[in-house]
Parts: C-alpha cells; sequence; structure tokens
C-alpha cells in the first residue's frame, strides 16, 4: 500500500477529517493497517490516517526525537480525536510528507503542546509533548484538517529521497525560541504555486 498524494488525489486530502464515534467496529482494522504501513516503511515517521484513504481524526507517531530514531513498535502513539489544548515555543526544521513528495518546506511550529486525545479504548487522554515531537503531531494534526506544510511554509523547495536524506542531514530541527506563546496563522487552503 502507498499513501494518497496530492498528484494524485488533492481534493480528498484537502477534506477535513471525521471525528471517530465510540464504538466503532472499523477502529482496530484501520490502526494495524496503519500499524502495518509504518512497519513497511521505514521512512515514514508518522501518519494520519486521511492518508491512506481513511479520512477519521486517526494519527500514528513513530518517533519523537530530533535523530528521527523510530521508536519500538509497542511505543507508536496512537492518538485519536487529538485536540491541541495549548501549544508554546517554536521551533523549524525542514518538513517532509509521504503525501507530498517532492516538496520540503521550512516550517514554524510549537515547541511544547498540551494535547487531548482518545486512545484505542475510547479512553479520555491529556498529555504534554515537549521538543521534536511536536513538530511531528503539529505536522500530522494539520493532515486532519486538509493542510499541508507547504501551506505553513514560505520556502518550499522539490528533490527527490537521496537529495532530502542530504539536505536532512544539513537543515536538522532546530529550537527558536522555547518560551513564547505560540500562534498559528490561519490557513488559506489552496496549494501555494
Ligand atoms: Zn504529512
Amino acid at each position: 500500500m502507498e499513501a494518497i498524494t496530492i498528484a494524485e488525489n488533492e481534493k480528498f486530502l484537502r477534506q477535513k477529517s471525521k471525528k471517530v464515534l465510540f464504538p466503532d467496529n472499523d477502529l482496530q482494522k484501520e490502526i494495524e493497517i496503519l500499524k502495518e504501513f509504518g512497519r513497511t516503511h521505514e521512512i515514514c515517521l508518522a501518519l494520519a490516517s486521511i492518508q491512506i484513504g481513511i479520512p477519521k481524526n486517526l494519527v500514528i507517531i513513530k518517533t519523537k526525537t530530533s535523530d528521527l530514531k523510530i521508536m519500538a513498535e509497542k511505543d507508536w502513539l496512537i492518538l485519536i480525536n487529538p485536540q491541541i489544548l495549548s501549544q508554546k515555543g517554536k521551533t523549524s526544521s525542514w518538513e517532509a510528507c509521504m503525501s507530498c513528495l517532492p516538496h520540503v518546506s521550512l516550517v514554524e511550529r510549537p515547541y511544547q503542546m498540551d494535547i487531548k486525545y482518545q486512545n484505542e479504548k475510547g479512553e479520555e487522554k491529556i498529555e504534554h509533548f515537549e521538543g521534536f515531537v511536536c513538530t511531528v503531531l503539529s505536522h500530522e494534526l494539520d493532515h486532519l484538517d486538509g493542510i499541508f506544510h507547504m501551506d505553513r511554509s514560505n520556502q518550499t523547495l522539490q528533490m527527490n529521497l537521496e537529495e532530502r536524506a542530504l539536505w536532512r542531514k544539513e537543515h536538522p530541527y532546530k529550537v527558536i525560541s522555547k518560551d513564547c506563546e505560540f500562534e498559528y496563522k490561519p490557513i488559506e487552503k489552496g496549494l501555494q504555486k
């Protein structure tokens, strides 16, 4: 299975994903599909289910660290109906996306986030996140609103996977400010040229 790309179906990816209502008989199967995708795509750090054709508020995160180290599968974060309660600080990094190859964009993201979500059983959780995982979370939560990294950037480049691997080494994740209030600007939907 491959991720849906903007070249194939931008309209689908631009829609807002739907809230998961418990009990949801398809959910466990869909989580397994996400995990399987994560297992078979090493380059994939995280994924929103809409990227593989399931427009639900469902996200999987495989890494928390800026060295892009993949966690053991039992530690992967599964976030259902995630909502940002607060966000602070600023970081920036070059982002890529399974759905938006070959684009990479320099994007500012929060450094700290408090997120409310439900786990696989539907139990509500509130968790504090800090560091690179906030970049990943913020990117994935944007997918649930049909927003891509290019929409949040005024520096977007195009490169292939090999070039991107080199680029990533030279352009690591960077903390700009840890203590400012972070506020997103509203996004004009529509792919920037
Ligand atoms: Zn993405």
